[in-house]
């Protein structure tokens, strides 16, 4: 495979196409704290198994939060947190949530070759179905690194056997990004790719795309502005928000490295102190539900465990019905 032999032709899936629009997407992308792109040069992989591991005990914490909120969700996760805590996986899998590949060691995708990236994927994906005993249809790039340089990663997804894909902001980041992807799901691979890319959510102001929220936007940003993205993205593309946030955002407690940038300091640490309770306002303001769930294919024929009929009508009358 070389890059000439690769043609990015994105088709936008019409938002007809999608059975259950009237329910949200949540995801956690299951990662500790030193797994971070701004912390890479405090902990370098051969410290990890050196540092306080604090995912197993946050990720509990997601989970009882759910739990009792009574919502699905889909956990992408890192193979890495998969062989050192498979007793988790299989929490995630007993009470119906959705697993999903985060990658083996949160490798951006750009540092990896083909082989890497196709060793890694594999392998992450193996040990989180044998952990969980589910198949894994989901990719989370680390860093949200699908970006115009690694689109080569799609094909090798569908080699791989993955379904979807949710690994595009398409804003402009100094990390991430590619602010000329569709801001709407779509077969990055073209009408008859069987792969599906669900990107991050985006609001459109003034000719340009802006984060709709999730992580460390939702810290940092007044909770109004994550509820008016919500419905924004539900009204404007008439399309279900695809939120995400870590285990570590709930953990005010995690140790802090000495140095750190300014800017790495602010995404990292503000406000990890209101985050449970910023989530549990978002969990009762909208309805969500597992990835896979929310994303129904009308050519899907998999009949999901779980999955519900709210009775909604497609179209924007199920979106009008969602608001508070
Ligand atoms: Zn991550």
């Amino acid at each position: 495979m070389t890059d000439e032999g690769f043609r990015f032709q994105p088709f936008v899936i019409p938002q007809t196409e999608f059975q259950q629009p009237s329910v949200n997407a949540m995801s956690v992308d299951v990662e500790d704290y030193f797994h971070v792109e701004a912390l890479k040069d405090n902990y370098n992989i051969d410290m990890w198994s050196g540092l306080e591991h604090r995912v197993e005990k946050n990720t509990h914490q997601v989970l009882d939060l759910f739990s009792e909120t009574n919502v699905k969700a889909t956990f992408f996760t890192l193979g890495w947190v998969a062989q050192q805590y498979p007793a988790l996986i299989r929490r995630m899998a007993d009470e119906g949530h959705e697993i999903g590949s985060h990658g083996l060691e949160h490798k951006r995708i750009h540092t990896q070759s083909r082989s890497e990236f196709q060793a890694d994927i594999r392998k992450s994906k193996n040990l989180l179905e044998d952990t969980g005993g589910q198949a894994v249809k989901g990719y989370r790039a680390a860093t949200f690194s699908i970006t115009e340089e690694t689109l080569w990663a799609y094909e090798i997804l569908t080699d791989e056997g993955y379904a979807y894909s949710s690994s595009i902001y398409p804003v402009k980041h100094d990390l991430y990004g590619m602010p000329s992807a569709p801001r709407q799901p779509f077969r990055p691979l073209g009408p008859h790719g069987a792969l599906v890319e669900y990107p991050l959510p985006t609001i459109r102001i003034a000719g340009r795309n802006w984060p709709g929220g999730g992580g460390g936007y939702f810290r940092l940003l007044p909770y109004a502005y994550a509820k008016w993205a919500v419905r924004r993205v539900n009204n404007e593309l008439n399309l279900p928000f695809m939120f995400y946030f870590h285990p570590w955002e709930v953990d005010p407690d995690q140790p802090r490295p000495d140095t750190m940038s300014a800017k790495s300091q602010i995404r990292h640490y503000s406000n990890l102190d209101k985050m449970e309770q910023r989530l549990r306002r978002l969990l009762s303001d909208f309805s969500w539900g597992r990835v896979d769930q929310v994303f129904t294919l009308h050519g899907d024929t998999e009949v999901l465990p779980g999955k519900v009929d709210t009775g909604f009508p497609s179209g924007n009358t199920a979106m009008q019905k969602l608001r508070v």
